[in-house]
């Protein structure tokens, strides 16, 4: 029998043991760095003479590994792969798919540090962060695993006299999976295991800046049993495939989570039709943010910094759902400020392949650049009260960075950063606040710090994010407990983690039989 869903608990790295354990994993990994990872093609490793060079971005001269690039060749070669699994993996029963994820949860489980050591390495992730993102891809596993099995017999219909109606599910074919760097392993796992657990074969593309660890979750999950064929890996350089793989005649889905702009590119493409198609191809696009928390006028002025620091600043802001706006009621704008300012002065900064930090480098020389830029942006629109240091001559490093007195029209009340900045603005009362907060095109997470019970109800439905929290911060959602995606340009609003995931990935059939 199937336990009810459960969430995996975070470790407390206060405890020795846990952190002598994480240290252990971090070796182990180190001892591993620099190898070369092939193309995973049916079941087939394939290494190209081209390679995507993985560095560590808290050291730029660590190279964490070499992963061999896909041409337009070898994605013909995964979708015929793909298109022959499909044959027989869309006729196996719903629980032995559900069963290689509850045995790759298993065995991600098992092996939990070492994947957030790999996190730490590709990604830069401080250990907590590391530590989340691996529970988070274990948590999709299991919850997707129990979502096929429910949905497996279908849905109730009338019959009538001498009429029997059965409503069932079944997968559309294959498709296209293009996760992000920023959750290196819970995003990629949690697009890939779902269109997979529904039945149809994957062809999946990891961010150019973390494709090792995408490799070990490939091999975690051939050794939880899943057929060959069913899984390609296609690593390459977006510019050489992204389009290939989107046009293709045969891809039945795309599954991206990235930015605004490559992801209303690939609902533009993914409309055309291509000669031999015979389908409409399916996007489901997770794109970006520019997420608000609103401080009352009643409030916890302390949760309020807490919240605004820790949903700014966790992972250094390289969220979707990461706070970039704090928009305060006049009255209490400067003590939520100063309290911000000090919470953020008690931060650790620095490489969390040596020490257990709060925050690290950025991921990438092109973040890097964009958020150093935004801050000079920021200089001019509003007044720098703490940061804004940046140095990459060793890692991509950037201070926590707030700015303070910034116009909601501002660009950096406006544009998505995906960094450690936030800016903080004023309104005179609660309606301006929620007026400024929804004045942007985006529309993923928001939160309230608030104690007036009117006002949370206004927000609640007139605060238009897909992912609103009350007195709390505005990232961490947990798979099962809070679904997430959003609205506006945020995008395609699918709810990863949520009960309705896995229908973007199934056609609903009707067979109606008379006796
Ligand atoms: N689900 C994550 C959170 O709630 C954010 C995902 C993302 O950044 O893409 O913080």
């Amino acid at each position: 029998m199937v336990l009810p869903f459960k969430h995996e608990p975070f470790t407390d790295f206060d405890n020795q043991k846990n952190k002598e354990e994480f240290e252990s994993a971090l070796k182990l990994v180190e001892s591993e760095l620099g190898k070369d990872y092939p193309l995973v093609i049916n079941g087939e490793r394939i290494y190209t003479e081209d390679k995507l060079v993985s560095i560590n971005p808290n050291d730029k001269d660590q190279v964490v590994g070499k992963v061999s690039k896909a041409t337009k060749e070898h994605v013909d070669q995964a979708m015929d792969a793909a298109l022959e699994a499909f044959t027989t993996w869309r006729k196996m029963p719903a629980a032995a798919r559900a069963d290689v994820l509850f045995r790759a949860a298993a065995i991600v489980r098992r092996r939990k540090h070492e994947f957030s050591a790999w996190l730490v390495y590709d990604a830069g992730k401080p250990w907590n962060q590391a530590d989340g993102d691996t529970a988070e891809g274990i948590d999709f596993l299991e919850y997707y695993g129990r979502q096929m099995l429910e949905l497996a017999s279908g849905k109730k219909l009338a019959d009538r006299a001498n009429e029997h109606n059965a409503y069932f599910y079944q997968p559309m074919g294959p498709g296209v999976v293009i996760p992000p760097w920023n959750f290196a392993f819970a995003i990629v796992c949690g697009t890939a295991v779902a269109p997979i657990v529904a039945g149809n074969p994957v062809l999946l593309k990891p961010s150019e800046h973390t494709p090792v660890i995408a490799y070990k979750l490939v091999e975690v999950l051939e050794e939880a049993g899943l057929p060959r064929g069913v899984l390609n890996f296609v690593p390459g350089d977006p510019a050489e495939i992204g389009d290939y793989l989107v046009d293709h005649k045969d891809t039945h889905f795309i599954n991206f989570t990235g930015s605004r702009n490559t992801g209303l590119r690939i609902i533009e493409r993914a409309a055309i039709v291509q000669e031999g198609q015979k389908h409409i191809k399916r996007v489901i696009a997770e794109l970006g943010g520019k997420d608000t928390i609103i401080v009352d006028k009643e409030a916890d002025l302390d949760l309020a910094a807490d919240s605004i620091v820790n949903s700014a600043f966790g992972f250094s802001g390289q969220k979707c759902s990461a706070c970039s706006r704090a928009v305060i009621h006049k009255d209490v704008y400067d003590e939520v400020l100063a309290k911000s300012i000090e919470l953020t002065k008690k931060l650790t900064i620095g490489n969390p392949t040596n020490e257990n930090v709060y925050m690290a480098a950025v991921s990438n020389q092109q973040q890097f650049n964009k958020i150093k830029n935004y801050i000079e942006i920021g200089k001019d629109e509003g007044e720098l009260v703490y940061g804004g240091e940046v140095d990459d001559s060793k890692g991509y490093f950037i201070t926590p960075t707030i700015f303070s007195n910034v116009d909601p029209d501002a660009r950096i009340m406006q544009e998505e950063i995906f960094g450690p900045v936030v800016a903080f603005a004023k309104g005179n009362d609660f309606d301006e606040l929620i007026e400024i907060a929804n004045n942007t095109e985006y529309g993923l997470t928001g939160a309230v710090i608030s104690n007036n019970r009117e006002h949370l109800e206004k927000a609640r439905y007139d605060f238009h994010v897909g992912n609103l929290y009350f007195n709390r911060g505005c990232t961490a959602a947990i798979v099962g407990y809070q679904p997430f995606g959003g609205f506006k340009m945020s995008g395609t609003d699918s709810k990863a983690g949520g009960p309705d995931y896995l229908q973007y990935f199934l056609e609903a059939k009707v067979v109606t039989e008379m006796y």
